[in-house]
Order: structure tokens, then sequence, then C-alpha cells
């Protein structure tokens, strides 16, 4: 009976995901990476000289990054690692070594992942994890939710209870392709995927990639009064998932602005320039592991802080910030002194998630770098 029940939950919880989810464009961890890039590449570059030349040289007139030999070669790797074919390139405008890695870093979010055939999902992750079609057919590979855990009941909540997605598995794969083909002599090809593996390394270090519920006041009240009562669980679950939608959205918006607005006055400058501490891991899957550790533990904080400091009306019925972004003034927030104490908080566990994030991106280099 009991197990009836779980999978009869499982199944609407997974109909309110799909629906929800499926129709929106996909969150991304700090909003884009060539952003976040910039700044953790200050440090990179100083602490971890490039295997061939300069950062800043010119890349080598190699016939493999010319379209359409680039569309050719991408196909080869795409059919090898499992990625959509039809995916844009951004990091085909690259001229250098240090503009490659950048904006490598941002190709994952452009469809490598999206709308794949089920044989890339076997574990049927993505019926949790925003559908099998469309931008968030690709959260799978993105997000990390490594189960519910009794030792943390509320902060590892989740529906199902066991662990979904890919994230640590595929930073295992990529990172091992892109040394084998820097050691091979192939940079340009190496450099590209080492940029694609830093960008699901930096999703973890966004707590709303590695925990469901970030904070379960998340929860609109309102939404248990449905009618028919036999489906107010999938009510409640696709309301609570357009909740938090909402505050990944606001949050990573808000991040960004602060990041390019602000300039160099900007909140979080120095959170990119001092490490946090040696990162004790032996391996690109264990270093994503314990991102993931350090996230499921920020993410109480960052969810509970982050309401009082954008307000509780993102939880309204009338509010989608994907689809309507202007719905939170980021400005306001930047500069409101009555959000100050919020925004302190907030600020703070924002800064040690771009430390971490800079951090792990060098640990991930010089590893891929190593003889
Ligand atoms: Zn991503």
């Amino acid at each position: 009976m009991r197990r009836a029940f779980l999978t009869f939950a499982q199944g609407t919880a997974a109909l309110g995901f799909s629906l929800l989810l499926s129709g929106v464009p996909s969150a991304h961890a700090w909003y884009d990476h060539v952003v976040v890039m910039k700044w953790i590449q200050t440090r990179l570059e100083k602490e971890v000289p490039l295997p061939v030349g300069n950062w800043s040289d010119a890349l080598p007139s190699d016939p493999t990054n010319e379209p359409p030999r680039l569309r050719a070669r991408y196909s080869e790797i795409a059919s090898l690692l499992l990625l959509q074919q039809r995916a844009e390139l951004k990091s085909a405008e690259a001229k250098t070594y240090s503009e490659l890695l950048r904006i490598a870093a941002e190709d994952p979010d452009h469809g490598i992942d999206a709308d794949l055939p089920d044989s890339a999902d076997p574990s049927d992750d993505r019926r949790f994890m925003g559908g099998t079609k469309g931008p968030g057919s690709q959260g799978f590979r993105h997000m990390y939710w490594s189960g519910w855990n009794w030792r943390n009941p509320i902060s590892t909540f989740q529906i199902p209870t066991h662990a979904l997605g890919q994230s640590p598995d595929r930073i295992d794969l990529l990172a091992n392709e892109a040394r084998d083909k820097i050691r091979k002599g192939d940079s340009v090809w190496g450099l590209r995927l080492l940029g694609w593996t830093l960008h699901y390394l930096q999703d973890l270090t966004q707590p709303f990639h590695t925990v469901q519920f970030p904070s379960l006041r998340m929860t609109p009240l309102s939404s248990f009064l449905f009618w028919p009562p036999t489906e107010i669980f999938s009510h409640v679950i696709q309301e609570t998932s357009r909740v938090v939608t909402n505050y990944h959205w606001a949050y990573e918006g808000y991040a960004r602005y602060a990041l390019l607005e602000a300039g160099d006055a900007s909140p979080f400058k120095d959170c990119f320039k001092t490490s946090g501490g040696s990162l004790l891991v032996a391996s690109p899957r264990d270093l994503a592991l314990e991102v993931i550790d350090r996230s499921i533990k920020r993410a109480p904080v960052v969810g509970s802080s982050l309401m009082d400091f954008v307000g509780t009306h993102l939880k309204e019925s009338e509010v989608n910030i994907p689809l309507n972004p202007k719905q939170v003034d980021n400005d306001d927030l930047l500069k409101n002194p009555n959000r100050e104490a919020a925004r302190v908080r907030l600020n703070a566990e924002t800064c040690e998630s771009f430390r971490l994030a800079t951090d792990a991106s060098i640990w991930l280099v010089r590893w891929a770098f190593a003889k």
C-alpha cells in the first residue's frame, strides 16, 4: 500500500515538474558563465601557466577549428560523448586561448545537452528535472540532487528521494577527455572540453543546482487549498516548483547585475581574489562531490536569506520571473539602504560560492595540465 502511494506520489510529482518546467527557459547558474569566468580567469591565469605559450596568444591555425571542419569535429565528439548534434558552439568565435576557455564555459548552456534521445538518460532523471523536451531538458546534466539524507532531512528533502542528475559523471567524463586531448597536443579541443567541464563544476557552486527546495518556506500555503482533493499533491508540487524557479532566477539575475553593473565596485569582486583553502580531493569526480556537499550545506541559509532579501511576493500566483524578469528590480536590490541587513547576509554566502567556483576551477585546470 505504502509502495503504491509512493508510486502515485512520484508519478504526480513528475507530472507536475514536467508540466511546469518544460514550458520555461532553463535556469543558468550565475546567469551566464562568461561573466564569472572573467573574474575567475584573472586569478587562474596568474596561478596556472598554459602548457603551450601564453593565455593571451592567438589560437594556432588549426584546420579543425575552422568551419565547416569545426562542425565535423564537433559531430564526432558529440557522438562519442552523447551530445546534441544541432547545438550552437559559441566558442567558435574565440581568438585566443584565454577567450577559448572563457567562451567554452558558456557552450553547455546553448543546447549541447538539450533534446537528447532517451538513451542518454537511462535513469529517466529528466522526468523530475525539467522534462525531456525544450531548453529545460538539459537540466539533468547541470544539476545534481544527491538524494534525501536523514542527517539533513530538511535541506535534502526531495521528490523522489533517490539521487537525480548526471553532473558528477559528466564532469569526470569530460575532464578526462580534455586531459587526454591536451596530452596528445590537441590544445584547441582540449581547452574547449576543459571549458565545458568548468561550466558544470561552476553550476554546482550555485545551491539551487544541488537541492530541489532550498527553503521549505518557498512552498505557497495557499496551494493546499485546491479542488478536487485528489489533485492537491500535484498542485502543491507544481506551485512550489514555480516559486523555487522564481527565486532561482531572481538570485542569478541579482548576482549577475551586481557583477556587471557595479563593475569594479562590485560587492563580489574580492571573492575571486583569494583562495578559501585547499581542496583535498583526488579526482574531478571527487571535486564535484565536494562542491555539491558544500553547496547543500549553504542552501538553507541562501534560500532563507534570499527570501528575506527579495521579499515573499515571488510566491504570488501572477509572478513568473523566467518569463518576466522585470518583476524583480535589481537596482533597488543592490542599492536600497532598507535592504542592507539582508543584502549583507546573502552577499556573504554568495561570495563563498564564487570563491569556491574559483578554487574548484583552478584545481581542475591544474589537474588537466599536470604531467
Ligand atoms: Zn548550466
